[in-house]
């Protein structure tokens, strides 16, 4: 998949987006959605996806931009929050060869921890659901406060 194609209404999140597939929600508006990254890299990695499609960053409408990186900022303030870590990292891929593996836009939200190594991209373990979902109140209950 590299940057070019047809976007494909089958991809996890848009199944997510259209309440196929479960997800732990911490956010959600008109325009966006966030929710725990299953295969987290640390302790409270969040994805922000917008909720019109596109297969990355490059196709995200223009009137889409600030709402997509205005969720980023809230969820990623929330996540100060409730998780205290001591840096936040913020990132997104564009197509397979640059790491990208699931074509619907998103941006990782990954706290760091202090002498804690980060789990490899797309590659760490399945988190438990109920992790999750705590985790997600707590930014959720950040977001809130
Ligand atoms: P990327 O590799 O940048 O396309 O990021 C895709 C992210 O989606 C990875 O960090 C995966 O861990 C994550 N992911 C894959 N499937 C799910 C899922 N069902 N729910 C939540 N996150 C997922």
């Amino acid at each position: 998949m590299s940057l070019d194609g047809q976007y494909d209404e089958q991809n996890i999140f848009a199944k997510i987006l259209r309440g196929e597939m479960p997800c732990a929600k911490v956010y959600e508006d008109g325009g966006t959605l966030a929710f725990m990254d299953a295969f987290p890299q640390s302790r409270g990695h969040v994805l922000v996806i917008p909720r019109n499609p596109s297969r990355n960053l490059l196709e995200v409408a223009p009137k889409d931009i600030g709402r997509l990186f205005g969720t980023v900022q809230r969820v990623a303030t929330a996540v100060r929050s409730a998780l205290k870590p001591d840096g936040i990292v913020v990132t997104q891929f564009n197509g397979a060869p640059a790491g990208q593996t699931v074509f619907h836009s998103h941006v990782h939200i990954i706290p760091r921890y202090d002498g804690e190594a980060l789990a490899g991209h797309a590659a760490g373990e399945m988190a438990d659901t109920d992790e999750l979902k705590t985790l997600a109140e707590q930014i959720r209950n950040a977001l809130e406060a």
